[in-house]
Formats: C-alpha cells, sequence, structure tokens
C-alpha cells in the first residue's frame, strides 16, 4: 500500500510557473546544520557563523582573503601534467587530467603567484583538494620549487597553504620525488634567510605532510583541520586499537608539539602579517647607509 495517495488527479503546474530556488543562495554548515546566506557566509571567510567550523575552500579564496585588493601575479599558470607511466586505472590518466580541468577550471592541483600582503612582498602557493584530491605530482612539485626559487630571486617570505590527500597514484615514483625536490628548494629557501611559513588546512596528508607541510619555520593550522600521515582507518587496523579522541585534528597535533599554533581563517591575513614583521629583517632606511660607511672609515 503507498504512503501517499493522490487524491485529486490531473494537477499540472505549467513550466513558466514552476518555482526553483536559486543554487547557492543558503549554506549549511556540515557541523551545526546552521544555515546562513552564502553571501554571509563569504563575508565570514567561508567559516560558520555559528560555530565557526572552517568550510574548505581552494586557491582563489585563500588568495582573495590574503593578498591586498585580490591583486597577485599566478606563475606557472598553464603547466599541466604528462603521463610518464601510462597509467590507467578506471579511465586513462589524461582523461582523468581532461575531465578534472573542466570540471574545476583548474590546471592542477597547486597555484603559486606573488603579491602584497598588508604592504609586504609575499610569494603563496596554495593547493586545491577539487583537483584529484589535491594529489601531489609532479605538476604540484615542479610549482612549488618553482615558487620558493621566485621568492629567493626576489627576497620575499615564502607561504605554503596545503590541502592535501598525499601523492597521486597516478604518477607513483615520480609522485615522491617532489617530496625530495621540495624539500631541498626549502633547504635553500632556509640557508639565505628567508621565512617559510607551512600553513595545514582541512586535510593535509600523506606524503604532503611527510614534506614540505611540516617543514616551515612556522608550521600553523587552521582550526579542526585533519592533519596526519596515514588515515585513521588505515591506523586504526594497523595497531588493532582504537584511537585516541580528536585524533589528528589541529587541536591535537599542536597538543603534541607539531604545530606552533593554530589561527582562525578570519584572523589569518593579520597574524601572518605580524609573524613576518617579527621575523623579517628590517631594512636600514638608504640615507644612514653611508654615514656607516664613513664611521667605518674613520675609525
Ligand atoms: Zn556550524
Amino acid at each position: 500500500m503507498p504512503w501517499f495517495k493522490r487524491v485529486e488527479k490531473g494537477i499540472h503546474t505549467p513550466t513558466e510557473e514552476k518555482k526553483e530556488t536559486p543554487d547557492g543562495l543558503w549554506y549549511k554548515c556540515s557541523e551545526c546544520k546552521a544555515v546562513t546566506s552564502m553571501a554571509e557566509h563569504r563575508k565570514n571567510m567561508h567559516t560558520c557563523v555559528k560555530c565557526d567550523y572552517h568550510d574548505r575552500i581552494g586557491s582563489k579564496e585563500y588568495f582573495a582573503i590574503l593578498f591586498d585588493d585580490n591583486e597577485f601575479t599566478e606563475m606557472d599558470e598553464n603547466l599541466t601534467s604528462g603521463d610518464p607511466l601510462d597509467f590507467t586505472d578506471s579511465k586513462p590518466y589524461p582523461q582523468r587530467i581532461a575531465a578534472t580541468e573542466k570540471k574545476t577550471g583548474l590546471k592542477d592541483a597547486v597555484r603559486t603567484a606573488y603579491g602584497k600582503i598588508n604592504g609586504q612582498d609575499i610569494t603563496i602557493a596554495s593547493m586545491d583538494f577539487a583537483f584529484i584530491g589535491g594529489s601531489m605530482g609532479s605538476v604540484v612539485g615542479e610549482k612549488i620549487a618553482r615558487a620558493i626559487d621566485h621568492a629567493r630571486q626576489n627576497r620575499t617570505p615564502f607561504l605554503m597553504i596545503s590541502k592535501s590527500g598525499g601523492a597521486r597514484m597516478m604518477e607513483a615514483g615520480f609522485s615522491l620525488m617532489q617530496m625530495a625536490k621540495t624539500s631541498a628548494k626549502l633547504a635553500l629557501l632556509s640557508e639565505e634567510g628567508l621565512p617559510y611559513i607551512s600553513l595545514l588546512t582541512d586535510p593535509t596528508t600523506g606524503g604532503v605532510t611527510a614534506s614540505y607541510a611540516m617543514l616551515g619555520d612556522f608550521n600553523i593550522a587552521e582550526p579542526g583541520a585533519l592533519i596526519g600521515f596515514a588515515g585513521p582507518r588505515v591506523i586504526k587496523e594497523t595497531i588493532g586499537k582504537d584511537l585516541p579522541k580528536g585524533f589528528q585534528s589541529a587541536e591535537f597535533v599542536l597538543e603534541h608539539g607539531f604545530l606552533d599554533f593554530i589561527v582562525d581563517r578570519k584572523a589569518m591575513k593579520q597574524k601572518l602579517t605580524d609573524l613576518l614583521t617579527m621575523v623579517l629583517p628590517k631594512e636600514a632606511p638608504k640615507s644612514e647607509k653611508p654615514k656607516k660607511r664613513k664611521a667605518a672609515q674613520a675609525s
């Protein structure tokens, strides 16, 4: 017996009278289920107005939040992945790349750019989870390496915003090499005395955690972000024990000494600026330099 029975017959609504709710007008928090308008959610930097849940965002949003007036110069924007292993899972890798490009409008899982943050020059690399789970393939590694080179050549600090499921399985060993490559470039940045801030966002896992995400002079995270190497299920199955509450959350990782601090996204730009102001070497005003030289000659 049906649960609902249409008593009146022949009820039709002409197409022009049908009303549809426009897409993306409302945002429902996946944590506390509170509903707000999309405009307000955006204004709140994609964090929940009720419970402060930090919704996942991509490079487009992070660049808009951090770069002054959303002005920046993107680097290597057309670098795309090859298919070195001739890899096929449910579909050939080149087809997967093409489909993802079409769906997301992105060329790979990271975008790199330089510009200013509160007037201070900065180079930023920001990952996109929407592109094959933010997986790290050769393009990701190469773009990050080149962004670090840009920071070194122009003597700017480097900010890495990680958001990744780990290495890209379709590039297997080539993915793993990116860990070594980016780490080596970061070592050069460090030798030149330029600061590297690593911001870990939800989620940062696998080979990304095992390389550049944990190599910052400061490793910081957004509240509630999942940070780990292997996923909780794999660990649970391996050790055969239940995991502690809040395992692999940013707060748990902070308490266990893997992070320097956690920053609310709404305070992110100012916090980063304050941090850079503290660590960047102060340049003496140009007029003072000749004076110093004279003093040295006199003595
Ligand atoms: Zn909420």
